[in-house]
């Protein structure tokens, strides 16, 4: 499964969608310190938003920023109503995300982590749904995956990945178990599934032996191993899976392609198709 055709697709669709609009949406990231993996992630957001005709800023806080401090930056952004989406780049060291995730509004919430949008997932809702699950649920549908009635494992419990992408899993009715770090015979478990997700973060953790022949597997996890980007799937297992996404090439692409996605319909849905 290819995600960078996949995401581009995605982005031409917006690029469309956006020039239509009367108002130029607008995404504000906020990030916190220098760890330069968040400053990646977010420069790769913004690239797609400025491509599709999203308007983005990027406020960065010094390391050492308190929790109060940043608090205040959401609040302001959540009052300004030139501001479509508010993007908080986690990890913020020294700071309680819950807390922070909460504090965003929820209409501005294109990460759809705050706890009101995670209800309106498991409540089959409309609202913002996370965006590295919504790019596997994209990927599955472009490749035409069967997921109702398919038995469908995800490993990796986070709020980030695993709980969201079970929940769209689940209301696409497939047969889901999430699995992590204390699951007895993980292998076994992955050999039953049609559909793998692997969101865990362990290069290689999942090899050739413990994948079905024929399923479709989704590569989430992402590490680096002497300086090069690699999933947490085998490359053997090409010899097995059905459907494989890359890594890299594959469900990042769609992540950030979904971000900028949210964004579009916070701002139609804030400010009216038509506004
Ligand atoms: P996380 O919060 O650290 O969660 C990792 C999950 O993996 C936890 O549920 C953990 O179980 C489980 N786990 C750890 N070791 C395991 C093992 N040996 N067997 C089975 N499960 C195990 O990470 P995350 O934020 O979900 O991210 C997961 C990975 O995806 C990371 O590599 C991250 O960089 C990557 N990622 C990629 C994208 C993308 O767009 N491709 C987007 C987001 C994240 P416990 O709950 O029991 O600890």
């Amino acid at each position: 499964m290819d995600g960078k055709a996949a995401s581009e697709e995605l982005v031409a669709a917006l690029q469309v969608r956006v020039a239509a609009l009367p108002f130029t949406p607008r995404l504000t990231f906020v990030r916190v310190g220098d760890d330069p993996a968040s400053a990646y992630y977010v420069r790769s957001k913004e690239r797609v938003a400025r491509r599709v005709g999203v308007e983005s800023e990027t406020r960065v806080l010094p390391d050492g920023t308190t929790q109060d401090e940043l608090l205040a930056l959401v609040d302001e952004l959540n009052r300004d109503p030139e501001v479509d989406g508010v993007l908080v780049q986690l990890p913020a060291p020294g700071v309680d995300e819950l807390a922070v995730l909460e504090a965003i509004d929820p209409a501005k919430d294109v990460d759809g982590l705050h706890p009101l949008n995670v209800g309106r997932l498991w409540t089959g809702r409309p609202g913002p749904r996370p965006a590295t699950p919504l790019g596997v649920a994209a990927l599955a549908d472009r490749y035409g995956v069967p997921l109702a009635g398919a038995r469908a494992v995800v490993v990796g419990r986070s709020s980030l990945v695993g709980k969201p992408l079970a929940a769209m899993l689940l209301e696409r009715d497939a047969t889901v178990t999430l699995a992590h770090s204390r699951t007895l015979d993980l292998a076994a478990l992955c050999r039953e599934a049609d559909v793998l997700v692997v969101a865990v973060g362990r290069p290689a953790l999942v090899t050739r032996e413990m994948v079905k022949p024929g399923a479709a597997v989704f590569d989430v996890g992402l590490s680096r191993v002497d300086g090069k980007v690699v999933g947490d799937v085998s490359p053997d297992v090409a010899e097995v899976a059905g459907w494989l996404t890359p890594m890299p090439g594959g469900t990042g692409l769609m992540t950030v392609a979904m971000v900028v996605a949210n964004t579009v319909d916070a701002a139609v849905s804030r400010r009216g198709q038509g506004a």
